[in-house]
């Protein structure tokens, strides 16, 4: 299911694309053993998985979650935009972006060349986020490959100036909270959703794979920046969501789930 009604809100996920890549970047906490039987579970497939942004529309006007590839990622992905469009809603009446990272499938999106494609919009994001991406020593640190979000980071600000607006973890507007999800960047944020008696996480890129990762939350992807980290919130996270009867959906999943304990895991189950 990809449209989900929380009281006066309506929330659709809209596919920006599907992202493809080898199964050399499937890596395993546990070790070289759990990485070769997570492996042979697996089989050849390649790592696919949905690119996905929210749309909220309710009165607080029109938010989205995460902005997509925009024009980057080549003709297979960047259809974020479309979906918007054939939804009714033009940038310009974009209010909000709540950005979960710095991440170039997430906030590439928001960009028009040099400019702001959503004219308008405030974005919202994690502070700690921002300041992680904005620090030329955690920049040196780090290998070339890992520098996207820096650029990505520099890039918003000086298309958004004041409308970018780095917020704490905790409430971030009227029945919005912004939660700490750490590990696959420093500052990852979720957006927590309530309204009509439901609570929704868009819980950004806790996990990848909906399948694999709820069931064996060590199962990880060289995405995550600290792959221990990624993995113990992965499983707090989906922990809490079983526990407190939470809805997700995130950057990756396929539409909408709720979560329940499974042995030693979790599952997500689809909601129908
Ligand atoms: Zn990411």
């Amino acid at each position: 299911m990809r449209h989900l009604r929380l009281g006066d809100t309506t929330v659709d996920i809209l596919l920006d694309g599907v992202f493809e890549a080898s199964r050399d970047i499937l890596i395993h906490n546990g070790g070289e053993a759990a990485l070769a039987s997570a492996l042979a579970r697996w089989g050849d497939r390649p790592f696919s998985v949905d690119v996905n942004v929210a749309l909220l529309r309710g009165p607080r006007g029109v938010d989205l979650v995460d902005a997509g590839t925009g024009t980057t990622w080549g003709p297979g992905l960047g259809h974020a935009r479309s979906a918007l469009a054939a939804c009714g809603v033009a940038p310009d009446a974009v209010d909000r972006v709540f950005l979960t990272h710095l991440h170039g499938d997430h906030a590439y999106g928001l960009l028009d060349g040099a400019a702001p494609y959503f004219p308008r919009a405030d974005v919202v994001l994690p502070e700690a986020e921002l300041a992680f991406y904005t620090d030329p020593a955690e920049r040196a640190r780090l290998p070339e490959a890992r520098h996207g979000g820096f650029d990505i980071a520099a890039a918003v600000t000086a298309a958004y100036g004041e409308r970018l607006r780095p917020v704490p973890f905790g409430p971030v507007a009227p029945g919005v909270e912004l939660v700490p999800l750490p590990g696959h960047t420093p500052g990852q944020g979720g957006f927590l959703v309530t309204g009509g008696g439901s609570t929704l996480l868009l819980l950004g890129d806790a996990l990848h794979l909906e399948v694999e990762q709820a069931a064996d939350p060590d199962f990880g992807t060289v995405y995550d920046l600290d792959p221990g980290l990624a993995a113990e919130t992965r499983r707090a996270v989906l922990d809490r969501a079983a526990a407190e009867g939470w809805i997700v959906a995130g950057g990756h999943l396929r539409g909408f789930g709720r979560v329940a304990r499974d042995g030693a895991g979790f599952r997500i189950l689809p909601l129908s």
